[in-house]
């Protein structure tokens, strides 16, 4: 049996294990689940509801538990992953609304004696493959939703944080759901690959970075599958000189450096406008160079680590690199507490808006300062990013704001916001290479992902 070793990211600690599935168990889990559809498909949308209340409940009395495992798996601070862990019950309570939200039209008479209406049907068996960063919240963007809508669902989470998954199924099966419904494959890519191609799976749901988006996404459509793959973000915040004040700052801050940068939400790139820069960049440094680093569940940490010994060696690359390139380094990278894999945060200025500092994901506390003359140009060095998730502007005029959000090529748009991040009931996912498929994750468009159509016209003979 082959397993996964998974560590507290703050200590290297080994704090689980999990098996991986080999493939003729995937096959099992996969056919068990086409089993549990048949029946589960068939139970009233009302009642299948009512076990969402129960499981949101029953999250709500372990949400310590999970926010801890969130942090040990994860690393970032509790206070962090208690917001996830809040985030992820709030994608449950939307799918509590499935009643309404299934709901199909009607119209009566579309032709003399004729009456038509639809009717969302669910899919079979949906496949979920998540990252490391919300070991939660991003898988509970997907099952409830799913399976509220009548499909039995199969959860292949991040081999970095598998644990945290584990114990939300574990709260679902004390909440009831049937065996089957819900189920959870461990391993790597190829485990992924196993339930892509696998013809009882009917459809595939998946976060990650943009390359392994654009590969399921291809290998989803090859055997016909209904694919949603959301990718990698690199997240441009454009700062007014009317905006250069303490607020902003605590904005910036949080979106740059929580995590510790390891977002698709996080600002990376600041674009200071005008004369923002020179007031902005001295505060940004004074503030991250006091960002508490160490364990995520010790008291008073800002900024727990990263997640491996590869995220600090690429992040490191980069660093390096921009050095070398002779990018002015406005805070240069400190001490960073023994033990886990820890990555301290840096901030570079008057960086080239083509270089790979401002264009590539890091996924790090890297923070990169461009300067621009004006909002056109800030605007245009952002759209001219291959990715399109999130961006934000900081200013107190409306017009600069409202041009802002109708001109940023990305999906998620923040005025004042530091992190952009849609609540449950609206879509979250980006443009560009920051998805692949056309359907985002939660709110009405999850409804649409996990349901499909079916258009009844009736006459009845007199
Ligand atoms: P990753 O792409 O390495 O892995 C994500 C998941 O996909 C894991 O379960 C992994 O085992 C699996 N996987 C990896 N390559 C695969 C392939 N070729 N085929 C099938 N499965 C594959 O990502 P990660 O390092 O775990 O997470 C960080 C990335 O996720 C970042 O790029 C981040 O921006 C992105 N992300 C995006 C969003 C979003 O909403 N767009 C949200 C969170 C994270």
């Amino acid at each position: 049996m082959t397993t996964l070793q998974v560590h507290d990211k703050a200590t290297r600690e080994v704090i689980g294990e999990v098996a991986v599935a080999r493939s003729d168990e995937a096959n099992r889990v996969v056919e068990r689940a086409r089993t549990a559809f048949e029946t589960w498909s068939r139970v009233p949308v009302v009642e299948r509801a009512r076990m969402l209340f129960r499981y949101a409940d029953a999250l709500e009395r372990r949400r310590e538990d999970l926010a801890l495992s969130v942090s040990r798996e994860n690393g970032k601070t509790i206070a962090d992953a208690r917001g996830e862990v809040r985030r992820g019950i709030e994608a449950v309570e939307f799918a509590c609304g499935m009643p309404s939200l299934m709901m199909g039209d009607s119209l009566q008479d579309v032709a003399r004696g004729v009456d038509s209406m639809t009717m969302r049907h669910p899919l079979g068996v949906c496949a979920g493959i998540t990252p490391f960063n919300f070991p939660a919240m991003i898988p509970l963007w997907m099952f409830p939703i799913a399976i509220a809508a009548g499909n039995a669902f199969v959860l292949k989470p991040s081999p970095q944080t598998p644990l945290t998954s584990e114990m939300l199924f574990e709260v679902a099966r004390e909440s009831g759901f049937p065996d089957g419904v819900l189920n959870v494959v461990h391993g790597g890519v190829e485990t992924a690959e196993l339930l892509i191609d696998h013809p009882g799976v009917a459809a595939v749901s998946f976060v990650g970075s943009s390359n392994a988006a654009r590969a399921v996404q291809e290998r989803a459509v090859r055997a016909h599958k209904r694919v949603q793959a959301l990718g990698g973000a690199k997240n441009y915040l454009i700062v007014m000189p009317d905006a250069v004040n303490a607020a902003t700052c605590d904005a910036i801050m949080g979106s740059a450096f929580g995590g510790a940068g390891q977002r698709c939400l996080a600002g990376s790139v600041v674009v200071a406008v005008g004369d923002a820069g020179d007031a902005f960049a001295p505060m940004l440094v004074d503030a991250a160079s006091k960002l508490r680093m160490g364990r995520g569940a010790d008291e008073g940490v800002e900024m727990g680590p990263v997640v491996s010994a590869d995220a600090i060696a690429r992040i490191d690359g980069y660093v390096e690199r921009a050095r070398k390139a002779g990018v002015r380094v406005l805070l240069e990278p400190r001490a960073v507490p023994s033990g886990g894999w820890f990555s301290a945060p840096v901030i570079f200025d008057h960086v080239d808006p083509q270089s790979e500092l401002a264009r590539d994901e890091i996924f790090g506390p890297v923070l990169a300062i461009v300067r621009a003359s004006s909002l056109d140009e800030a605007i245009a060095i952002a759209n001219a990013s291959r990715y399109g998730n999130a961006s934000s502007i900081f200013t107190r005029d409306g017009r600069s704001a409202r041009e802002f959000a109708s001109r940023i090529e990305v999906g998620m748009v923040g005025i004042n916001i530091g992190v952009a991040a849609p609540m449950s009931f609206f879509p979250f996912g980006g443009v560009k290479d920051s998805i692949f498929g056309d359907l985002r994750c939660h709110g009405k468009d999850a409804v649409a992902f996990y349901t499909q159509q079916r258009v009844v016209i009736s006459r009845w003979p007199s």
